[in-house]
């Protein structure tokens, strides 16, 4: 029989990476907390219908990289390829709105989308997403934006910049998408073919593609802060000068206006790293008409979300730091099978002061136990002589330094050793 392996796209995160996405993840549920955020835990499958009418039908998430399945009973659910409509579908089904608002809220987990499988892209995806929900107040755009350039301040990240933009509401954006196609519409034979199945549908979304002769035929396209209504573009300075009072360094890119239709005004990103080499660690913005979108009464909001891989992977790239790698602080080297049992009591002991600790099971030679307690901070060594005496060797790792402990108090003694 041939082996099973992982699916395309997917991967296992293995011991050796899995303790970097614990520190991740550690930084952000601490910093989203301390900025008054609250976590919830939101199913990984939803109704198909509230990622189609949500994200919108016309968008590449939509149109092609979604899991939709039939469950026993013939509903259509589809994998969630992003959070934030579960979030506001969460919002409205547990009537969040009669509370005080904005509500502030946060999750992390696995995303999933049928994409062309690359570096640091996969179908299975980690995202730390955050929301606020019921407020259309500009600083809480700023509060999304800052909470985001923290998180990446305190990760060790460099370079740090804010690439802004406003995609402008459905009073101003039907007179930019207009002034965008005439000017376009002479261009359309040199559009590479994803951007001319954009033309008529989404031709925002022609301004970022990435092939460099469409880029060179929007380079003179009409700017959308041009276009703005009076409400968006109050609401774009407003961000901007909440931006300044962060000391946020920030650039306005015209281009920047995200794959999914449901945003409104903001539109941002995070850029790390070196210049010209810069990576998007997160993307983000406005969303007031989202839940309407999904039936349900305007509710204004904004948030973020950023994947895991890519956090992990501009870290390793800039050399930031991911805390301490985890490590046992005691290893029990049993040099005689016959006082197994006494090993095993210790082992324990040690795991009841709190102590990481850990024994081998194998019957491994000494000189093997030996290499793995070196990779812990004390090896307590216990053979026939040391049973017999009621006592253990307990040998600290950095300094080489060896000592006997009475078998009772060699656990706490280890555990105050630790401590200093
Ligand atoms: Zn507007
Ligand atoms: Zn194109």
């Amino acid at each position: 029989m041939a082996e099973i392996t992982a699916p395309r796209g997917v991967r296992d995160v293995l011991p050796d990476e899995s303790w970097k996405w614990a520190y991740v993840l550690g930084q952000f549920r601490g910093l989203a907390e301390s900025f008054g955020f609250s976590e919830v835990h939101l199913p990984i499958f939803e109704h198909t219908e509230l990622f189609s009418r949500g994200i919108g039908d016309t968008t590449d998430v939509v149109e092609k990289e979604m899991y939709t399945f039939e469950d026993q009973a013939g509903r259509s659910l589809t994998l969630r390829p992003e959070a934030t409509a579960s979030m506001v579908r969460s919002y409205l089904e547990h009537h969040m709105a009669s509370g005080p608002q904005p509500v502030k809220l946060w999750c992390a987990g696995p995303m999933f989308r049928y994409e062309k499988p690359q570096k640091g892209r996969y179908r299975q995806f980690w995202q730390l997403d955050v929301e606020v929900l019921g407020s259309v107040n500009p600083l809480v755009d700023v509060e999304i934006i800052g909470l985001s350039l923290e998180l990446y301040r305190r990760l060790g990240m460099t370079n740090l910049e804010v690439v802004v933009n406003s995609v402008g509401c459905p009073v101003c954006r039907p007179a930019y998408r207009e002034a965008l196609q005439s000017y376009l519409r002479p261009h359309l034979g040199e559009l590479c073919g994803s951007c001319r199945s954009r033309f008529d549908r989404n031709p925002l979304r022609i301004l970022d593609c990435k092939k460099e002769t469409c880029k060179a035929i929007t380079e003179g396209a009409p700017d959308v802060m041009d276009s703005l209504c009076d409400e968006c573009s109050g609401h774009f300075a407003a961000v901007r000068r909440g931006l300044d009072l962060l000391g946020a360094r920030t650039h306005i890119d015209k281009r920047l206006v995200r794959g999914l239709d449901y945003y409104t005004k903001t539109a941002y990103e995070v850029l790390s790293g070196d210049l010209g080499a810069q990576n998007a660690v997160c993307g983000g913005g406005r969303y007031d008409n989202l839940a309407e979108s999904i039936g349900g009464p305007h509710v204004p909001g904004v948030g973020f979300a950023s994947g895991i891989e890519r956090i992990v992977l501009t870290m390793e790239q800039q050399g930031c730091s991911f805390g301490r790698a985890p490590s046992l602080d005691a290893f029990v080297v049993c040099v005689d099978e016959a006082i197994r049992d006494e090993a095993v009591k210790l082992l324990y002991a040690l795991r009841r002061e709190g102590l990481g600790a850990d024994m081998d099971y194998q019957g491994r030679s000494v000189k093997t136990q030996f290499k793995t307690a070196s990779q812990a901070a004390f090896a307590c060594i216990l053979g026939g002589d040391e049973a017999a005496r009621g006592v253990v060797a307990v040998k600290e790792m950095a300094t080489g330094n060896q000592e006997e402990l009475l078998f009772d108090d060699a656990a706490s003694s280890i555990r105050s050793r630790l401590s200093r």
